[in-house]
């Protein structure tokens, strides 16, 4: 959008019209340019949202849908779309040669591969027990967070957070929300208080190990 007399960018929109063609999108602009005051139009042409495969993971579960987008619609790893299934994070670009790339542009795309942002988070708790591991899955608000040194209740443990595993990287000190945690590690404290009781949010549990 450049001003035909004075070739300045800057413009105010006077009128929006879109017009649906067959496969684009075309929008027809009346500008008025903020430094001369000339008004021109100007035509905007869009291919059209088509739909494309979204694989969508819920923890075990997957679906199959599929989203509209624009052909020309650049895609990236980590990037949110708004799915039927609501909000979705992009978690692997497939191409049709199967390769898997992290950013790519919608039409070169064969399937996109999301995790849902709208179901709780799910992670392990494992208590260290001198050699033998209490080991527990639970499933919390996204926004949980949970802070190294924190004192836990989980069944009939308490016990202080040494090591928080996130997707990324393992740490020793500060906090993460359960949306990235993977595990938990604690150490059992002989206290009879604790920060909060993680015990309504267990979902599974294994049996003590060696
Ligand atoms: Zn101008």
């Amino acid at each position: 959008m450049v001003c035909p007399v004075c070739g300045s960018d800057d413009a105010i929109v006077l009128k929006n019209k879109l017009i649906d063609a067959k496969s684009k999108e075309i929008r027809e602009l009346l500008l008025k340019c903020g430094e001369c005051g000339s008004v021109y139009k100007e035509r905007l042409t869009q291919d059209k949202p088509k739909p494309f495969r979204l694989i969508i993971s819920e923890h075990e579960d997957t679906h199959k849908v599929s989203i509209d987008l624009y052909p020309d619609e650049e895609l990236r790893v980590g990037d949110f779309l708004m799915s039927e299934l609501g909000e979705v994070k992009i978690t692997s670009l497939e191409l049709p040669d199967e390769k898997r790339v992290q950013k790519a542009i919608a039409s070169e795309v064969k399937t996109i591969w999301a995790s849902s942002e709208e179901i709780p988070a799910r992670f392990g708790v494992s208590i260290d027990l001198h050699g033998k591991v209490a080991s527990f899955k639970c499933e919390t608000d996204r926004d949980f967070k949970i802070a190294v040194d924190d004192i836990i209740k989980i069944d009939k443990y308490v016990a202080r957070v040494h090591v928080i595993k996130t997707e990324e990287r393992k740490t020793t000190k500060g906090y993460a929300k359960a949306r990235v945690i993977k595990r938990v590690y604690a150490k059992p404290v002989k206290f009879n208080h604790f920060d909060y009781d993680l015990s309504k949010f267990i979902v599974s549990f294994k049996p003590l190990n060696k």
